[in-house]
């Protein structure tokens, strides 16, 4: 079975979602991008008490309940202090790499709904005056952001209502070229999202059901181990939509979906990861299988959270995660086929 998957609309959609900040914790901007989606598929998104996103679809057979988790957090940063020369200290949410955001410009959401933009530097910042510009490590201690204001005091930039514990989000860049390559921060997990809208799309244009009750959830808490911890009890089956990785001893590459057999904790549920093997095979997707050793997604810490659910994951693979990621519109095809041979359980 062949799935016809609408490239434009998954394509669309993710050029507007990723452009919408919600690094780890902070959802409150992102919340009515998913109140938008659902209500233009014709749905309603709920929330629990941790912010979690939920679009329940009724299924074929009511008798079981599977969930598919598409984590709606990024990697970010909050300010974890202004220095007397006006630059912000910083603490990363969710595992920067911080060599890697040096140069982004970075957006600052104050708790009074004033945003300012900055520059994400280190301290060591120009090459014709630090001798250790180019040989200084890159962490929280060395890094700052300077903000676009006329600022040069502490005083000034609290005068601006920035404080402590103000969330970081950092522009994601994006670019496609003309022959498919996607090159954007965040395509973890954004890409899945889309994913994730475009099954639902489809299941509604060719007025299908997906086989059981279904609940895409979308927790805000991913990056930092808790997103999936919760499932709610009728859930018997947590599928995790997360990004594939791309290195030495990986089968996975830019145009095929990648099915994760193993993260760096634990195997993922052998016969649900043997079906959706079935599914990627029966749908025709490029597909490969890895074992992950420096990762996790919310059907781990599903399952750390001690819930009595099954769990699995694939996704889109990228190269140079966390930092600028690059994929392939044909990975996030193959992704979106797999999801939906999995809802339709062909
Ligand atoms: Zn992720």
């Amino acid at each position: 079975m062949s799935f016809n998957i609408n490239t434009s609309y998954l394509i669309d959609c993710f050029k507007d979602i990723v452009n919408v900040p919600s690094p780890v914790g902070y959802y409150v901007k992102f919340k009515p991008v998913l109140n938008r989606y659902a209500e233009s598929l014709g749905y309603t998104c709920s929330y629990d008490n941790r912010s979690t996103g939920y679009i329940t679809v009724e299924g074929e057979d009511s008798s079981k309940t599977v969930l598919v988790g598409a984590h709606a957090d990024t990697i970010g940063a909050v300010v974890r202090g202004i220095d007397s020369d006006g630059t912000l200290l910083v603490r990363e949410l969710g595992g920067i790499n911080y060599s890697s955001i040096e140069g982004n410009t970075v957006t600052v959401h104050t708790r009074h709904g004033r945003d300012y933009t900055g520059l994400f530097a280190c301290k060591y910042h120009s090459v014709h005056i630090f001798e250790k510009a180019r040989s200084e490590t890159r962490d929280e201690t060395n890094t700052m952001v300077i903000l676009d204001e006329r600022v040069s005091s502490k005083e000034d930039v609290k005068a601006l209502g920035i404080q402590n514990g103000d969330f970081i989000s950092f522009s994601p860049n994006t670019e496609i070229t003309p022959n498919g390559y996607l090159k954007s921060r965040f395509i973890d997990n954004r890409g899945a999202i889309a994913c994730v809208f475009e099954a639902i799309r489809y299941l509604n244009e060719n007025n299908l059901k997906p086989k059981y009750n279904t609940i895409f959830a979308f927790p805000f808490d991913e990056e930092t181990g808790l997103g999936g911890t919760y499932v709610p009890s009728e859930v018997s089956e947590y599928v995790a939509m997360d990004i594939g990785l791309i290195g030495p001893e990986h089968d996975g590459n830019e145009y095929s979906v990648s099915i994760c057999a193993k993260d760096a904790a634990n195997p993922y549920d052998y016969d649900l990861t043997c079906r959706l093997i079935d599914y990627a095979k029966k749908a025709g997707c490029d597909y490969a299988v890895d074992v992950y050793k420096l990762y996790g997604t919310d059907g781990n810490a599903a399952q750390r959270g001690g819930n009595n659910v099954k769990s699995a994951a694939f996704g889109m693979a990228v190269t140079c995660s966390h930092s600028r990621e690059r994929t392939h519109i044909t990975g996030l095809e193959n992704t979106a086929k797999l999801l939906l041979a999995y809802l339709l359980d062909i």
